[in-house]
């Protein structure tokens, strides 16, 4: 039975390329050396690391003046890391958009004070306003709400860097980088296995300051200070590869809007299942629904789980259902949902 995993994160890979990593896991490239075996200072990795800078580069059109580093710690080290290297006056405006963005003002609390902006949200879409948006040394955003399916569909201009969380959405929709200071992204959805964090930063808004040598984007930049998650970087590279083959950017976005539309066309004619999130702050890869019970919804989990859909549950913190389908998950993973939600939704009798 061929399973479909909708997990948020640590995510599915495309097929192809893990059939590859397995190929090759003993001898890379016919080396006799695994690559988990390989120095990170040797000239076969170092060709990985630069082909993978190039790539995501090429894919996202990273101008020359930013620089991109492979960190360790996930996105919720940048949490600390962001706020530690871009203060100036010590005061960041955050964008409160669910339960990430308050983690990562949280930790930003630790290095300065925090002003909490509210989004502008309505069936239009989600932005916000640059009232009162100055003195601060940067405003950040979560683009994509892994957990309450929602995203911003405008950002508009501001006085201060923009800061982004792009975790669930980075090369899964365009982000046009030149419009942000930073973007960090942990790299368990869309980029290859988790151990592995992108950063990529305007080289100007980088200063060198007094800190522990690993928290320093200033010593990060343009080498590998240490041993870096290396396993997950050859993958990413393979995965990357793989985005080029298969049309860029633009063509995985035009499958992930085809996938999300499909199953939202499906809630509008069930009696069953419900969207938690409308109008065009709808997440292209997060998808959080219910049937308004929860005892059903575990039933429903239990009847997928039998027919070889997993992780299909909500975020622990809320609870109900949710399907993630990022750019590995082909259209098939929606058309089979929808036809099991159906299938439950048949034998499940909606007048109770
Ligand atoms: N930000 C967002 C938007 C996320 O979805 C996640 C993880 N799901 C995180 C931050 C935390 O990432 P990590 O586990 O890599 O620290």
């Amino acid at each position: 039975m061929p399973i479909f995993n909708y997990s948020a994160g640590p995510s599915m890979l495309p097929h192809e390329v893990m059939q590859n990593v397995q190929k090759e896991l003993l001898s890379y490239e016919g080396s006799g050396v695994s690559i988990v075996e390989m120095s990170h200072r040797s000239t076969a990795f170092q060709s990985i690391v630069d082909s993978l800078e190039a790539r995501l580069r090429r894919l996202m059109d990273i101008p020359e003046t930013y620089a991109v580093l492979f960190l360790q710690g996930g996105a919720t080290l940048q949490f600390s890391m962001v706020p530690m290297n871009l203060r100036e006056t010590s005061r960041f405006a955050y964008v409160d958009t669910g339960i990430w963005s308050k983690k990562a003002m949280t930790d930003a609390r630790c290095f300065g004070e925090v002003a909490i902006i509210q989004p502008t949200d309505d069936l239009d879409g989600m932005s916000f306003s640059t009232d009162g948006l100055h003195d601060v040394d940067y405003v950040h955003l979560t683009l994509n709400n892994t957990i309450e399916g929602t995203r911003f569909t405008a950002i508009p201009e501001t006085e201060v860097p923009i800061v982004a969380d792009a975790s669930s959405n980075i090369l899964a929709e365009p982000i046009d980088v030149s419009r942000f200071g930073l973007i960090y992204a942990g790299a368990q959805k869309n980029i290859g296995p988790s151990g592995l964090t992108v950063v990529i930063v305007r080289r100007d808004l980088v200063q060198s300051l007094h800190l522990p040598s690993y928290l320093s984007y200033h010593n990060q930049m343009d080498t590998l200070l240490n041993t870096p998650s290396t396993f997950s970087m050859y993958v990413a590279e393979r995965v990357l590869k793989w985005v080029e083959e298969a049309g860029g950017v633009e063509a995985m976005e035009r499958m992930n809007v085809q996938k999300r539309d499909l199953i939202y066309g499906y809630f509008e004619t069930s009696a069953l299942f419900k969207p938690l999130v409308t109008g065009e702050k709808r997440s292209l890869t997060n998808i959080p629904f219910t049937t308004g019970s929860e005892e059903t919804d575990q039933r429903f989990l239990e009847f997928a789980r039998e027919q070889g859909l997993i992780e299909l549950g909500g975020h622990r913190s809320v609870g109900g259902l949710r399907a993630s389908l990022y750019n590995a998950m082909p259209l098939e993973g929606a058309t089979r949902l929808i036809e099991v939600m159906r299938q439950f939704e048949e034998g499940h009798d909606v007048s109770h």
